[in-house]
């Protein structure tokens, strides 16, 4: 296949669109991004790196941080024990809603809504001492780039208007499915999400899942039976209450974040990322689905 060929192929679909739906400004450090801004990159297992558009622009990675707090955690305790403390269905409800948590008496219902990353951080806090740190690092490590780091400013404006997070922390803490302190989780939560990284960067960290859990250089992050699951969870829950529209659009799994970044696992072949900032009505970016559909479509490369 021409890889590059088929990037712009997907760029030239998405362009009509870009500028379509609404950059995320309850985080108010979010607001001042580009809506027709885009980029798509692609990284396979045998190594080949390529993109188009504004690929190696950096841009707030959010919620695609929860992709990797999983993984980290699950790579460091039997996975048994965390799942206990969280769930893996799909929520059907927006990514900052309080009301299954009541019902289902503090226990998320998947790693990927805030609820249930929450939880995730905290464990992870538990386990490295530095949560926040820990994905910074492996981000680094896995995509080569040591500048990569987390943007204070984001970071600091999702806090100030992080009461809605600051609710679910406490409602989680009351159920005692928290093990630190709600300020802690809450700031290490902030911190990974406001890590600022290119689709390029993220294309080359999120290969492990498309490795079946092997890292770059070659070592064991996850079982292959944990990496299967995570995309499948991925699959099932990564784009917020839209995951059915983006299974049957563009059929692989992938984690979207509010900044308008998509991080998609061809598994055994590669890894798309495509972020265009740009929202639709459940929080996807509408040039990321758009050109992650017809690349999918054009290629053949989905897992269905
Ligand atoms: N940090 C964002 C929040 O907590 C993440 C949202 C997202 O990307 O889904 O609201």
């Amino acid at each position: 296949m021409d890889y590059r060929l088929e990037l712009q192929r997907a760029l030239d679909a998405a362009r009509p669109v870009l500028g379509t739906g609404r950059v995320a400004d309850y985080i108010p450090a979010l607001g001042a991004a580009d809506p027709h801004a885009f980029g798509l990159a692609l990284a396979t297992v045998d190594g080949e790196v390529h993109g188009v558009g504004d690929w190696e622009t950096q841009f707030s990675i959010q919620s695609i941080s929860k992709l990797f707090t999983l993984a980290l955690a699950l790579a460091s305790e039997e996975a048994l024990a965390l799942w206990h403390r969280v769930g893996r269905e799909p929520s059907g409800t927006p990514f900052n809603s309080l009301i299954q948590l009541e019902a289902e008496q503090g226990i998320p219902r998947n790693p990927f809504i805030n609820a249930g990353a929450v939880v995730v951080t905290d464990r992870l806090l538990s386990l490295t001492g530095d949560a926040a740190g820990a994905v910074r690092e492996f981000l680094r490590a896995e995509s080569g780039n040591p500048r990569l780091d987390t943007d204070l400013a984001v970071a600091a404006s999702e806090a100030q208007h992080g009461h809605r997070n600051a609710a679910l922390a406490h409602f989680i803490a009351s159920y005692d499915n928290l093990e630190n302190p709600v300020e802690a989780v809450l700031g290490h939560y902030y911190a990974h999400c406001a890590i600022a990284a290119s689709c390029r960067d993220l294309a080359l960290a999120g290969l492990f899942l498309a490795r079946h859990g092997l890292r770059a250089d070659g070592s064991r992050l996850l079982s292959r039976s944990d990496a299967k699951r995570i995309n499948a969870v991925l699959l099932t829950c990564g784009t917020y209450d839209a995951a059915g529209d983006f299974a049957y659009r563009v059929g692989l799994p992938g984690k979207s974040g509010v900044g308008g970044g998509i991080l998609a696992v061809v598994p055994g072949r590669g890894t798309l990322c495509a972020w265009g900032p740009a929202l639709d009505r459940a929080g996807n970016s509408v040039g990321a689905v758009t050109a992650l559909d017809a690349f999918t479509t054009n290629t053949g490369w989905s897992v269905f």
